[in-house]
Formats: C-alpha cells, structure tokens, sequence
C-alpha cells in the first residue's frame, strides 16, 4: 500500500484542533502591592520604591513589588542573623516538622501556585502544575527527611550549620528554584535572606504566606524583592556566610569576583549549551520526543536545556523530517490553557534577546525552520525554531540562546560526537539516544557535563544532585551533596 508523503505543512492542517481549556484563575487572590517579608512579618521598604511585575502574555501588570535597597536588604540580614541562634539550636526533628509543614502547604496551595507561576512568568499550565510545583514540594519533603540524619550522612564528622545564607534565584523556575535554595539550607540548620528575579516575585511572596501558616520562627526565612542591584546587595554583604546563586554566567562570573577574599562560601548554578546525541540505532520517535522536550520544554528558558542537536549522519535526514512534523503539532498560545505546549516569553528583554541570537544565525548562514503558526496580538511570543546547516563556530552553536530555538549538527562516529558535545565553555548537561547500554556508558564517561540523560532529557529528582562544570558554574544543588555546601564539617 502506497502512502501519500505530506509536507509538515500538509500534517499540520490535518492535527487535532483542541476546544479553549483554560485554567480558572478566579481563586487566585494577587495583592495589588506587596512589601517586604522580614523578620516574619510584611514589612513596607525603607527605599519606598516599588515596581510592577506582569503578565507576559497579556502585558498586563498584576502586582507591584518593593524594590529593596541597602537599608532593607541589611534589615532581612540582621532578621535573619537574630534567627539562626534559636533555629540552628533547634532539635534537628524538629526543623524537619517545620519543613513537612511547608511541603505540604504547597501541596495544598499547588493549583494556586501554579496558576500565579503561569500567570506571572508564562509558563504553560501544564508545566506549572505537573512539573514546577510538585517538584518543589518533592524538595521540601526530601530535605526535611535529612534535618535529623545530618550525623548519618556524614558519619564521624560534626557538621555545623554556617549561618545566614545569601540566595539568589532566576526567572525560568521561580518556586522550583527557591525550593532549591531554601530546603538544604534550613535543613542544615541555617537561615535565609533570598531575592527572587524581578519578573517572577508574586510566587515568592506566596511562598512568604506559606512561612507564616507554617508558623516558621520569625526571620529563619527572608524574602527581599528587587532587580540586579538588590542582588548584589544581598550577595555582598558582611553578614551573610554563604552565597547561592542561580543566573547567566556573566554575572556568576562579577560574583565569583566580588566575593574573592571574603571568606564566604560560594555556590554558583550557571547557563549551559547541552548536547542533545542521537545515535543511527536510537529509536527515533522516542527521541523526536526527546528533543522536543530538551528544547521547548518551558519555551527554552532551561539552563540545561539540549539547545544542541547532534544527530548522526546516516538518520539526520528522517529524524529532521520527523522533528519538524512535530514542531507543527505544538501548540503555541494561552499559558493558562490546559493544552497549551508553549507559552510565553518571559519578557521583553528576554525576547529581543532571542531575536538578535537568531537573527545572527540567519546572517551567519544556517537555515531556519519554524512551523506556521499564529502568534497571539499581545505578549511576548516566539515561534519554535530549528536551524540547520550550521556550523560549530556560529553563534547560535556558541551562545545560550535561552529561547526555544534549537540549532542542528551533524557526526559520524562516537569519538566525533564527544568532541562536539564537549566543545563549548559550558557543561551543564547531556543527553545521548542510543539502543545499546554499552555506548551509554561509553559516552557518559567522557562527557565534561554535570548530568547525562540516557534515553530521555530534563528528568528531575530532589535526590539527584545537579550542577555544572566550567562555566556552568560549580556545586551541586539535589541529593546529599546539595546539604555540604551549607554545612561546616569538622
Ligand atoms: P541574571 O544573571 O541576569 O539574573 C539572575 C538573578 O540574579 C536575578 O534574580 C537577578 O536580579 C540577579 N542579579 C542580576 N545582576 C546581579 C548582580 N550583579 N548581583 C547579584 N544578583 C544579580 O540571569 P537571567 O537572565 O535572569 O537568567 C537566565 C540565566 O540563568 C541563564 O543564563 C540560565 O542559564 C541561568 N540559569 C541557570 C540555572 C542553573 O541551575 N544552572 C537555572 C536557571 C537559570
Ligand atoms: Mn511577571
């Protein structure tokens, strides 16, 4: 029986058209403004300056948050200075109640967590309550479950909390990463002054709520809004014993700097530029799913995302025709609808740099590809895209694009694959699609990248630890290793 072979274009008149399912965002109650959590209580800023954040796919503004200056942000410290006596004294079972407490509060609280994290930074609904949130539940739970074996997971050594703890967290994961920063550190016996990134707050504020219903002592955590400048204070100030950051390398880097000297710990999560490897005896719609996954999952705003394709020469030609297939079966639209693959940009500044780094493909000679689809009147929007013909020395193969934009090289033997996928500053993470363990393995042991997914991508468990190599930062945030950076042992 002949079959007809139909364009991509062809296939994608013919998918499933799906009826509106949006999220109901009726039980969501968002302040007009919100001030400062310091010292347990909601405090108005010294600074007096507030800024709105919006929707990005609306444009519309949904709240305004403080903006923090020295005085404030030296307030939270202080807070949580006077807090870390009476919280690193308490019996360790005890700390682990508290942090029960908070995960299943977020647990209670997901579907409104959810809906403000899609609301306020454009991730689909889908991603937001399937993945976002419960995960950070999962990191609660996992670290409350080591509050009391700290002398168990490092036998023979005294570990010692450190004192308060200076967070910094980025926009792509706002609750997820805070669960990062937060769990280990008050597991540890530590206390808290974090900065959420300034067009992601209202979940933090939330969070702050949930601090409160747990009846957390006053000042164990602190939650200080405001945009780079607030950051750094936070980072650099005297009473502050460890720094956690999560961000672009760039500023990772003035970080590392500032910090030379000073005595303090220093964890820093930085970008990646991963290496998606498909093997000629992968199976290849598993892997079209895969890389659909590792690049558009969260509109590409993953630091670990496989914004690298390397597929092997003999399948590039049906595994691109399969891929691009798929791109026209993704939905683009309404973050808050059910159905929706990708939302969202999560910002303007974010989207213009999207725009520019594709732009230099096209200039620099690759070929792009994006399936037809329409983009909604207001908001931030980009298309899935995938170029192909493109070279190593490019840009968009250099460069974290932090987009949904996926750039696609080609090799011929396993030694060639590793050679590309380690050619990059970065080395966050990797994925290989292979039908055999041996060359899984194979692989694994010579990829300079702090996770390598076999067979599937962006897979996250809190008792994994995750973190980079060279300028993807150093630390690792998950598992057992995620408690030692907040820990002395002696
Ligand atoms: P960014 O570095 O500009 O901002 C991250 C956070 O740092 C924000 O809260 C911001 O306000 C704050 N900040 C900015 N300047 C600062 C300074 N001088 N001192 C202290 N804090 C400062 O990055 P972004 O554009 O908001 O986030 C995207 C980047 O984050 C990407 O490069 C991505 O790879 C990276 N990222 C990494 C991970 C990871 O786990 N490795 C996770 C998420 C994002
Ligand atoms: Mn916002």
């Amino acid at each position: 029986m002949a079959i007809a072979k139909k364009t991509p274009a062809e296939i994608a008149i013919h998918r499933f058209e799906y009826a509106p399912a949006p999220e109901a965002t009726d039980h969501i109650k968002v302040e007009p403004r919100y001030s400062l959590f310091i010292g347990g209580r909601m405090l108005e800023p010294h600074s007096k300056k507030r800024f709105p954040t919006i929707n990005p796919a609306t444009e519309e503004q949904l709240s305004e948050v403080a903006e923090a200056d020295e005085v404030d942000v030296d307030h939270a410290v202080v807070a949580a200075d006077k807090a870390f006596g009476p919280w690193s004294r308490l019996s360790p079972s005890r700390r682990a109640r508290y942090l029960f407490r908070i995960s299943r509060l977020i647990q209670e609280r997901a579907r409104e967590l959810a809906v403000v994290e899609t609301m306020d930074g454009g991730k689909p609904i889908k991603e937001s309550r399937d993945v976002d949130i419960p995960l950070a539940a999962a990191h609660f739970f996992y670290y409350a479950g080591w509050a009391d074996k700290l002398d168990w997971a490092f036998p023979n050594r005294k570990p010692r909390p450190l004192g308060v703890a200076g967070q910094v967290i980025p926009w792509n994961f706002p609750l997820l990463m805070l669960a990062w920063k937060i769990a280990p550190a008050l597991a540890a016996g530590n206390t808290v002054v974090l900065k959420p990134a300034e067009t992601t707050p209202l979940s933090a504020m939330l969070f702050a709520d949930i601090c409160r219903q747990a009846e957390l002592p006053p000042g164990t955590v602190n939650i200080v809004t405001g945009a780079g400048k607030t950051g750094s204070l936070v980072v650099s100030h005297p009473g502050v014993r460890k720094v956690a950051f999560t961000g672009s390398t760039e500023v990772g880097k003035l970080i590392q700097r500032s910090l030379a000297g000073s005595g303090k710990r220093l964890t820093l999560e930085l970008g990646g530029k991963a290496a998606n490897i498909v093997f000629e005896d992968a199976p290849l719609d598993a892997a079209v799913e895969g890389i659909v996954n590792g690049i558009y999952f969260n509109q590409g705003h993953v630091c670990c995302a496989g914004s690298r394709l390397l597929v092997q020469e003999s399948i590039a030609e049906p595994l691109l025709e399969k891929l691009k297939v798929r791109l026209s079966t993704l939905r683009l639209g309404d973050p808050l609808d059910k159905n929706t693959d990708i939302g969202a940009i999560n910002s303007k500044a974010q989207l213009e740099k999207i725009e520019g780094m594709v732009a230099s493909g096209i200039e620099e000679g690759a070929e792009i590809y994006q399936p037809e689809c329409k983009l909604p009147d207001r908001g931030y929007w980009f298309k899935p895209t995938l170029f192909t013909n493109v070279s190593q020395s490019y840009r968009i193969a250099r460069e974290e694009i932090f987009g949904p934009v996926l750039s696609v090289l080609t090799f011929r033997t396993p030694a060639e694959a590793v050679e590309k996928a380690n050619n990059t500053p970065y080395g966050l993470s990797a994925g290989v699609w292979t039908d055999k363990g041996s060359r899984i393995l194979w692989m694994a042991e010579r990829m300079r990248a702090g996770v390598v997914w076999a067979n599937t991508f962006n897979r996250f468990d809190p008792s994994s630890p995750f973190g980079g190599y060279k300028e993807s930062g150093f630390g690792r945030e998950g598992g057992l290793h995620g408690l030692l950076p907040y820990l002395e042992l002696n």
